[in-house]
């Protein structure tokens, strides 16, 4: 059942939380045979009108008893949801004694279980789940102190918020297991046994990169942070990259590479790190009141998080930034359910939930980076600075740091924010010839871009530039420029926006990436081509053969990373199935002369030889690299690729038994999962299918396993009719599965490049079913969108 901002609203008018103690019984949590686990909370709540009711959140498998102010209540008023009460004193104690159930969806309290390693528990109360471990008031302005009593097995660590400070109960956590930890100062890391080795191979970059992070934020804010120690415990199962509650960070333990990792896997992993730490000050200092002001927490922490860790530590982001994060969130800002930055209209948690997308985090992002750069860094953190003293430990709106910024006397910042916070969808910035003119097209309110335009000979020096300011629809550029130049609006990758840029004498866009550009512009360019890409003004063979040449060369192991991956995409789900099979051997032509060209110990290598894994159909390829016949013997992770490649190509699926005799950890029995359903063999996909949709005690990590090995490129004729029946079942997911366990599952089974007519319109029938619940809808119609595209990107440029 979901809040309503209007409840919240009504609520808090009504009374406050002021504490929560709970005591939890989980000395049975390593039983895997007892589901449940007691749990009993001790509320102090005052109320603002003697005599008036209220509810309380609980969604407990049972509940055994309500005591108000010491008197049992005879009949508690209990639907599974909300615990209603009624003629409440001023000040109230409220005793609530109830079995909860462990979760196996990343949310409430999940339990986690390897053999050999160990049962492990992290609580997940983001951002309806508290109710799922503990009886609460949910809400973000309802922020308390909290405090555990925990029963657990002999020779658990147990770590929580250490902290007297209110919180939202939404960033309450514990976590609690076996865990190796490893502290330094304040500090502290915690992983799985199993991944014990990681953990200690990472412990100094891990600290190095928090410690720097740390320091920065507190100089930069000037307040000092607030919650005690500050531990990161990488956790098995969990859905998001990270949550940040204040003092104990919970992390994706894939944080921990197993075996090899590119230095922009580090890179973001610290990038991350930098976030959550952002978030102790956005979000866990000072709260939004409700989610509708969500980018104050997530704009903030991602703006911040990238720049603190490029200024700060070994790991510049803002390349990745433009090419992961922006492409993210231009896409969903195209997309059906595009909304303003600020302001989302969260009507309840569910509508929330949804919002937590690429707008709120890479364009709200963008969008704060343009800011600085207009009002000047000296005016944008003393606002921050103003902002975040006067609300620390409490709660603010959008409202409150306007006001901040105001009164830092800044001039045209209500045209500058209206323009860029309250308004959705992105603009189209092109560059006409003859004369050269910057023209926008977008939102009707004129919309201020900061850009950085540069013409480029075809050889790749720069013949002028200048900075631009295009709020009008048309603006001149007065440039020296030659036929054959490319003019590139955007080439300091700054902005936010459809990008356009133009080789003068018209030709076409594909003939851009023959250019040869600096870093910044080259990665500026690969992320309009992702974008032309997602329009069909491009076609994917002719693009592929532009990535596949730009690859050849390329010096930078982030740029090269994700030149491969479009080119990926280029020959998978943006084609038509009958060339997949020629483009896939282009690209993987050209993985192997990369591959045999890379100095083995660097990231080139790592990335050829995992282009080569994804794209070869050659049985014999992929046996020599697993067997070892390459300088650089293969990591766990790419073994289970190469595994799941030759499975897809229909190879004994007896190789998944003896490599999980090889790898049998958490991770390897999830592989083991994805290669098996990768079978070309329309019985295995069908109980894969049936799992999929049917299965409601398989965790959520598993279920996306499963999913992750139907749909592939490679087997377009095996997988339609089933893409078919996968969009009329997955709408009753919702009862089996809740949250981001939900839309994680239906995101990892999306049936991607399967875009004929016939799934189209069985898409369609789902859409229009008024049944279906808001969650798998907005996740359905993102993805449904995606697919549209791709198969008017196989209409159009098909053929080339
Ligand atoms: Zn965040």
């Amino acid at each position: 059942m979901t809040l309503r901002h209007d409840e919240a609203l009504e609520r808090s008018r009504t009374i406050t939380l002021r504490s929560v103690q709970v005591e939890l019984d989980l000395s049975s949590a390593d039983n895997l045979d007892i589901p449940t686990f007691g749990s009993r909370s001790r509320l102090e709540i005052d109320c603002h009108e003697p005599g008036a009711g209220t509810f309380l959140d609980l969604k407990a498998e049972s509940l055994h008893e309500v005591r108000v102010n010491g008197v049992l209540v005879e009949q508690p008023d209990w639907d599974g949801n909300r615990l209603r009460l009624s003629d409440l004193a001023e000040h109230n104690i409220v005793e609530v004694t109830a079995t909860m159930r462990f979760s196996s969806d990343g949310e409430g309290l999940h339990r986690h279980h390897a053999a050999g390693d160990g049962t492990y528990l992290y609580a997940m109360s983001f951002l309806d789940a508290a109710p799922r471990w503990f009886c609460t008031v949910d809400q973000p302005d309802q922020k308390a102190r909290h405090s555990f009593d925990v029963q657990a097995p002999d020779g658990w660590i147990v770590r929580g918020n250490d902290t007297d400070k209110p919180l939202a109960s939404y960033l309450v956590t514990l976590v609690a297991g076996p865990w190796v930890e490893i502290t330094r100062g304040r500090l502290g890391l915690l992983a799985r046994r199993g991944l014990s080795d990681e953990l200690h191979r990472d412990a100094e970059d891990l600290f190095e990169v928090t410690n720097a992070c740390l320091a920065a934020y507190e100089d930069l804010i000037g307040i000092p942070y607030a919650f005690g120690d500050y531990l990161q415990v990488f956790a098995p199962d969990f859905n998001a990259g990270a949550m940040e509650n204040p003092g104990c960070v919970v992390l994706r333990e894939q944080f921990l590479h197993r075996g090899q990792a590119t230095q922009a896997q580090r890179a973001s992993r610290a990038g991350t790190i930098a976030h959550e730490l952002a978030h102790q000050w956005f979000g866990d200092l000072v709260t939004m009141r409700w989610w509708d002001d969500l980018w104050l927490n997530e704009s903030f922490a991602e703006y911040l998080g990238h720049r603190i860790c490029t200024e700060h530590t070994q790991y510049p982001l803002w390349a990745d930034f433009g090419l992961r994060r922006k492409t993210w969130g231009l896409a969903a800002d195209k997309g059906p359910n595009t909304h303003p930055v600020a302001g989302n209209g969260a009507e309840d948690t569910t509508a929330a939930l949804a919002n937590f997308d690429g707008i709120s985090y890479a364009k709200g992002a963008a969008v704060l980076r343009q800011l600085a750069a207009w009002m000047g860094d000296q005016a944008f953190f003393a606002g921050l600075r103003h902002h975040i003293s006067t609300h620390a430990h409490g709660n603010a709106s959008r409202a409150d740091l306007v006001d901040a910024w105001r009164a830092q006397g800044v001039d045209g910042l209500d045209n500058w924010l209206d323009a860029w916070l309250t308004t959705s969808g992105p603009d189209r910035i092109q560059v006409l010839d003859g004369p050269l003119r910057l023209e926008r097209v977008g939102t009707p309110k004129p919309r201020p871009h900061a850009l950085h335009v540069e013409v480029r000979t075809p050889q790749g020096s720069l013949r002028d530039e200048r900075r631009a300011v295009a709020h009008d629809d048309l603006t001149p550029l007065d440039l020296r420029h030659e036929p054959g130049d490319l003019v590139l609006p955007d080439a300091d990758d700054t902005a936010w926006a459809s990008i356009r840029p133009l080789v003068v004498g018209g030709a076409d866009l594909t003939s851009v990436a023959a250019h040869r550009l600096p870093t910044t512009p080259r990665a500026a360019l690969l992320g309009l081509l992702h974008d032309a890409l997602r329009d069909a003004r491009v076609a994917p063979g002719a693009l592929q053969d532009q990535l596949l040449a730009m690859a050849a060369v390329e010096p930078d192991a982030t740029l090269l990373a994700a030149a491969l991956d479009l080119a990926h995409a280029c020959a998978t789900v943006w084609s038509p199935p009958d060339v997949r099979p020629a483009r896939g051997a282009r690209l993987a032509d050209a993985a192997l002369h990369l591959l045999e060209g890379a100095e083995p110990k660097g990231d080139h290598h790592l990335l050829a030889q995992r282009a080569v894994i994804a794209s070869t159909t050659h049985t014999d390829v992929l046996h020599g690299l697993l067997a070892g016949e390459t300088p650089r013997p293969l990591g766990p992770e790419e073994r289970w690729r190469a595994i799941q490649s030759l499975v897809a190509l229909g190879e004994d699926a007896r190789l998944v038994d003896d490599e999980l005799a090889r790898d049998p950890s958490s991770s390897g029995q999830l592989h083991a999962l994805t290669a098996r359903a990768s079978a070309p063999a329309s019985s295995v996909k069908r109980a894969a299918l049936d799992r999929v949709l049917h299965d409601a005690q398989a965790s959520a990590y598993q279920v996306s396993a499963i999913a992750a090995g139907i749909f592939l490129p490679g087997q377009y004729a095996l997988v339609q009719p089933l893409a078919v029946e996968w969009f009329a079942g997955i709408s009753q997911t919702s009862r089996l599965r809740q949250g981001w366990g939900l839309t994680g599952t239906v995101r990892a089974g999306f049936p991607h490049g399967v875009a004929d007519e016939q799934v189209l319109d069985a898409a369609r029938r789902t859409l229009a079913d008024p049944e279906v619940h808001p969650t798998v809808r907005r996740t359905l119609a993102d993805g449904f969108d995606d697919l549209v595209r791709q198969s008017v990107s196989w209409k159009v440029c098909g053929a080339s």
